[in-house]
């Protein structure tokens, strides 16, 4: 899959593209930059497959940036777990790591050059009073009174912030642009705010703070980055982003705006995913039914169907809606040609053969691929006793259903034909047992005489079955769109049959594997290994069903 990601092309391969062959630029830098405020999602999976995936196909660096300006709601937990996901999904930013913290000093001489040049100045406006000023598009705003202060006054000001003379939220240092620019962005912005809070990597050393509109664009001039790659909503921040680093004579990085991947049925904002942790939703940043890469991880996704999934939606400014049964099919196929099959029955009834010896057991050597041989062979054994799904049998069924049904014969997957004989139901109808008989002519599931048996039904032997708490996640919400309805909260729309959890006869093998291993249960569903499973207490995760549900 990797080769076919490096050969795909957006617009921004094409700027790309004609900015190496006039000449403007003779290397491809670019950086993924995320805030550490929570795990990473399938959004961020778009912007790292752009950002890491445009540096790998023009032999260029990807940098990972932590952009750690905001000194609140960062965490080292959440350091940790994004260098894990990013690697999972496959990159690796080399020894190019860096800390947006790292270079607070350089952006005070940067704020202190601007102001020098008369670029910059202290307002003591409140962010209401400069609301107020800064007016609407249409009308040109008012000046603020700083504006006509003396630069001498401002860098003594400005010192005093830093110095920590004055409480949060009386001064800012705003860049003097256009008040009457139709690009409100444009209209004196603050650059600095007072903050006096702790940092995790500067301490107490600075009680202010750049504004990320200064940050972002000096981080990405000083690492030399060349296309800096962002959503949509920094569009209109552009013509900031270029004044600043034309303003400061530095290195001129430049952006580029892609579209941000939604898809329906899932809600992608940091913000309320960690409403779902703290309000105890899910069980966690991991819970398999969250749309963060550690979630996804843990309910059996792939990294490779991940990827796909944003080389299939692309790299537009157009913003859209992808449907999730596209990102269903994709994991699915992907499982279907790479997951390993096993045998396991999730809602049992006992088979008996009655003609099979008490206490002979049958060995069976079965694919763990139908197509790839490679994949190798494993052991399954057979007994008397076995169990089989529940739907696996029908009273009186009709010639197309591929089951038991008394009198008919069906094979047992791998092991032998066999003839439904007798069932035992409860008093309520429902069934207990079946009783079988079984030709024993038919080892491995075929007959000499050639007889066509229409039905292959899979098993597990009952003495040797493992029972395992077996999780069935189905989406998280009921709606397509659960921030659709503005009356509502998007809690509201959680599905409250989104997990059941069940207990499931595996075949013994499953209990063994390690965490995180992938397994197509033979016409049940792809499931996935639990981070908690183990041989004492085995657990598996539904990823999805066999098959996409029929849409009503
Ligand atoms: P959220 O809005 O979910 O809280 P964020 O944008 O605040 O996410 P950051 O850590 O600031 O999260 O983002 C790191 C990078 O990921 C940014 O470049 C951002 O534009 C990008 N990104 C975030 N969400 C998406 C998305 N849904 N699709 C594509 N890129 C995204
Ligand atoms: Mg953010």
């Amino acid at each position: 899959m990797n080769n076919e990601e490096v050969k795909t092309t957006n617009f921004i391969h094409d700027i790309i593209d004609a900015d190496l062959s006039s000449g403007k630029r003779t290397e491809v830098v670019t950086r993924f930059p995320p805030e550490p405020n929570g795990y990473l999602h399938i959004g961020h999976a778009k912007a790292i497959y752009l950002d890491f995936g445009t540096a790998e196909k023009y032999n260029g660096r990807c940098h990972l940036r932590f952009d750690d300006t905001n000194p609140e709601a960062e965490d080292i937990e959440y350091v940790n777990a994004i260098q894990e996901d990013i690697k999972w999904l496959g990159y690796d930013w080399g020894e190019h790591l860096y800390w947006a913290s790292d270079y607070f000093d350089t952006m005070y001489d940067y704020a202190v050059r601007l102001i020098k040049k008369g670029k910059a100045y202290v307002c003591e406006l409140t962010k209401e009073e400069f609301k107020d000023h800064r007016g609407i598009p249409t009308e040109p705003g008012k000046e603020p009174p700083g504006r006509t202060r003396s630069m001498e006054e401002n860098l003594d000001l400005f010192e005093r912030m830093k110095n920590g003379e004055f409480e949060d939220g009386t001064y800012t240092l705003r860049a003097r642009i256009d008040m009457t620019s139709p690009n409100l962005h444009m209209r004196d912005p603050a650059i600095y705010r007072i903050k006096k809070a702790h940092h995790h990597n500067t301490g107490d050393k600075w009680c202010i703070y750049p504004m990320y509109d200064f940050a972002h664009c000096i981080e990405d001039s000083i690492e030399g980055v060349t296309h800096s790659m962002c959503t949509m909503e920094f569009e209109v921040h552009r013509p900031l982003y270029d004044w600043i680093l034309e303003e400061l004579e530095v290195f001129q990085s430049h952006q580029y705006e892609f579209s941000k991947l939604n898809l329906t049925y899932i809600v992608l904002s940091k913000r309320r995913l960690l409403q779902l942790v703290n309000e105890g939703r899910v069980s966690g940043w991991d819970d398999p039914r969250m749309p963060t890469l550690c979630g996804m991880r843990r309910r059996g996704f792939t990294p490779e169907a991940i990827k796909k999934l944003c080389s299939v939606v692309g790299c537009t400014k157009f913003e859209g809606i992808t449907e999730i049964e596209l990102f269903e099919s994709i994991v699915r196929d992907d499982l279907n040609e790479n997951s390993l099959r096993a045998m396991a029955v999730v809602d049992p009834i006992k088979v008996i053969i009655e003609n099979y010896p008490e206490d002979q057991v049958d060995e069976f050597e079965i694919p763990n691929h139908p197509q790839k041989e490679e994949l190798g062979t494993r052991q399954v054994p057979f007994s008397r006793e076995l169990w089989i799904e529940r739907d696996d049998y029908m009273d009186d069924a009709p010639n197309k259903f591929k089951g038991f049904t008394i009198g008919r014969e069906v094979r047992l997957r791998g092991a032998y034909l066999a003839t439904c004989n007798e069932v035992i139901k409860d008093a309520d109808g429902k069934v207990l047992e079946l009783r079988c008989s079984y030709d024993p002519e038919t080892k491995g599931g075929s007959a000499p005489d050639g007889r066509k048996v229409r039905s292959t039904i899979h098993w597990v032997s009952a003495k040797h079955a493992v029972d395992a708490e077996v999780r069935l996640y189905d989406r998280l919400y009921t709606v397509e769109n659960p921030l659709g309805d503005k009356e509502k909260d998007f809690k509201d729309f959680l599905n409250p049959e989104s997990l059941e959890v069940i207990t499931a006869k595996l075949e013994p093998m499953l209990a063994t594997v390690e965490p995180g291993t992938r397994f197509q249960f033979e016409r049940v569903g792809y499931f996935c290994a639990d981070k908690d499973h183990s041989s004492e207490q085995p657990i598996f995760n539904r990823t999805l069903t066999l098959r996409a549900p029929r849409k009503l």
